[in-house]
């Protein structure tokens, strides 16, 4: 059979973009885009019969809201799913539906006229608030609007992705991706988007192939169009005709085999074939990837990205909140840790404080946000504590660039933990803070900074971002984000280096850990731990159980003299060849 290139040479038919979420894929598209609703506004004589489809079309909108709240609670946990419950208590207000009553009485248009009139004036209201909270709350009334609206005109729900869909959008929020969860979305495709956009990491997570950055996909794929996503190579085909089709359903097939395979390694060691053990660790964005932490045999969780609460359930949970679902993930995975990361607001992530900032990536991001609402991060920092009583409990705070922002931080700490005694309320006196190391001048200053806290850990994500000053998330300049760059590794062997000299464990939480290619580098930079997406353990540890650890620390100094990423490339492949039976990477 004809192999990929050989295919991509013969064909037309495909789009490419960045691999954003590994796997393969064959699905129907569904073109993700907000529906324009058309509105009868004409004049009606059957008052009674349009007030009784009103109170039926609100029924109706209660009962699928109500099956949505239930699998949300499901999915994500009580707290994340509030949002739901938002929605329908605004679809049982009294005052709203009295108005709208009284409306088409009075008036006697058609019901839909009056509803979307009716809630728009809220709306407006709303947007015109000056709180970002409030104009967020309006964008959730359009949807329950336009729910009422459909129910009105028996249209089916058409936003409503049809089963094992692959969706195909201009552009996703993490908060898109995250409710795919409520479908069987099979995978998805952008027209925007870098590799660590977080709705890709989410992606990752969620084990959904994704190609993004692809410039035009939306225009070019309609309603419907057969797609296979190849989330290896970042390639999309529309309609492929029988060949494509044959090769790619056996393909699956293989790649179904050595998942099998995978999976027998769940209770086994990360461990390099000369006893060098390595700390396997997932990355986790919502609390529902716990299952996931858990099948797939990581040791504990290196990175809970407090942030994606709020992205789902659109507020700041408060100090009871946060301690639940804290708590419960620290249960969970008891007697491994969870490493809980303080929220890192900013950037291209949760917009909840109305900044107006012409560079959100260098403006007030992580820690520097948290130190300006001191409120906001005594209250995580309480919460942390709280839901350390098992002494499994990390504690890790983003974007430090400064030993001012990490003195700052222990002091809150040490305050929190003085009212929290006064208070009588348990929690574990020990509890380990550590910080990330993202931004270069953190990485300079490796082991100063280490002496103050108790690990290290790296997040290349931004930390390349930074070093390389391209936007992590913009596809126009995706190709000079380069994770294997010099400065990339000769900055991780840096902080390696400076950060033992103070004793304390380094790791690395960024998505160039769960790149197969890497892992021999990392290994042999000296790494302790390796946090990766829940669905990357697997082929992680397999590298990880094929290697040398004599022979990755000689891979890794010979990359640390060369000068170009085409040769630290080249020299991993070599290695990989030579040395490794099986490369994942290019497993196709
Ligand atoms: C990173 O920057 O590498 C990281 C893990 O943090 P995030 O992706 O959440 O910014
Ligand atoms: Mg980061």
């Amino acid at each position: 059979m004809k192999g990929l290139k050989e295919i991509l040479k013969h064909s037309a038919n495909y789009l490419t973009g960045i691999a954003a979420a590994p796997g393969l894929t064959i699905g129907n598209a569904y073109v993700f885009a907000k529906e324009v609703l058309q509105i009868n506004n004409s004049e009606i004589t059957e008052v009674d019969e349009a007030v009784t489809l009103f109170h039926e079309a609100l029924e109706k909108s209660q009962k699928e809201l109500r099956k949505i709240f239930g699998f949300a609670k499901e999915k994500m946990g009580e707290a994340r799913a509030a949002i739901f419950e938002a929605h329908l208590m605004i679809l049982d207000d009294p005052v709203l539906i009295g108005n709208i009553t009284e409306r088409i009485k009075k008036e006697k248009k058609f019901p839909e006229f009056i509803v979307d009139d009716e809630i728009s004036k809220y709306q407006q209201l709303m947007f015109g608030a000056s709180e970002h909270y409030m104009k967020e709350r309006a964008l959730d009334i359009e949807d329950i609007k336009n729910r009422i609206i459909r129910n009105l005109q028996k249209k089916r729900w058409q936003s409503k992705i049809p089963l094992e869909a692959i969706v195909v959008s201009g552009n996703l929020t993490p908060a898109d991706t995250i409710l795919f969860i409520k479908s069987s979305a099979v995978g998805y495709i952008t027209d925007h988007g870098g590799l660590t956009s977080h709705a890709a990491i989410i992606a990752r997570s969620l084990n959904l192939p994704a190609v993004v950055g692809t410039h035009n996909a939306s225009e070019k794929i309609i309603d419907g169009d057969l797609l296979v996503i190849d989330g290896f190579h970042g390639i999309v085909f529309i309609n492929p005709d029988e060949h494509q089709i044959k090769y790619f359903t056996e393909k699956i097939k293989h790649l179904f085999e050595i998942n099998e395979e995978l999976q027998g390694l769940k209770d086994k060691p990360a461990e390099t074939l000369d006893g060098r053990k390595i700390n396997l660790l997932a990355n986790v964005d919502v609390s529902g990837e716990i299952d996931l932490v858990i099948t797939k045999g990581a040791k504990g969780i290196g990175l809970f990205r407090t942030e994606q609460i709020i992205e789902e359930i659109g507020e700041f949970p408060d100090e009871e909140e946060q301690v639940k679902i804290y708590s419960k993930l620290a249960d969970r995975i008891y007697p491994e840790s969870i490493t809980i990361r303080a929220f890192d607001i900013g950037g291209d992530k949760v917009r909840q404080f109305d900044l107006q900032e012409a560079n959100p990536f260098l403006g007030l991001r992580g820690v520097r946000l948290l130190l300006e609402n001191e409120s906001l991060f005594r209250i995580q920092i309480r919460a942390v504590l709280r839901a350390s009583i098992h002494k499994n409990v990390n504690f890790m705070i983003p974007m430090v660039s400064t030993l001012q922002e990490i003195k700052k931080t222990k002091l809150l700490i040490d305050e929190c933990k003085a009212e929290l005694h006064n208070e009588k309320i348990p929690f574990d006196k020990h509890l380990k803070v550590g910080i990330m190391i993202e931004v270069p001048s953190a990485a300079v200053m490796s082991r100063e900074y280490a002496a103050e806290v108790d690990f290290l850990s790296i997040g290349t994500n931004d930390l390349i971002q930074y070093l390389m000053a391209v936007d992590r998330g913009n596809d126009y300049v995706s190709d000079l984000y380069q994770e294997f760059h010099p400065s990339v590794i000769r900055t991780l062997s840096h902080i390696v280096i400076e950060g033992k000299k103070s004793k304390v464990m380094v790791s690395i939480c960024g998505e160039m850990a769960a790149d197969t290619l890497a892992v021999p580098l990392l290994v042999g930079l000296g790494l302790d731990s390796l946090s990766v997406s829940p669905s990357a353990i697997p082929s992680v540890k397999r590298t990880i159980r094929a290697l040398d650890y004599s022979k990755a620390k000689k891979l890794a100094e010979e990359c640390l003299n060369l000068s170009s990423e085409e040769e630290i490339i080249k020299t991993i492949e070599k290695f990989f060849k030579d040395n490794l039976i099986q490369r994942t990477r290019n497993i196709l």
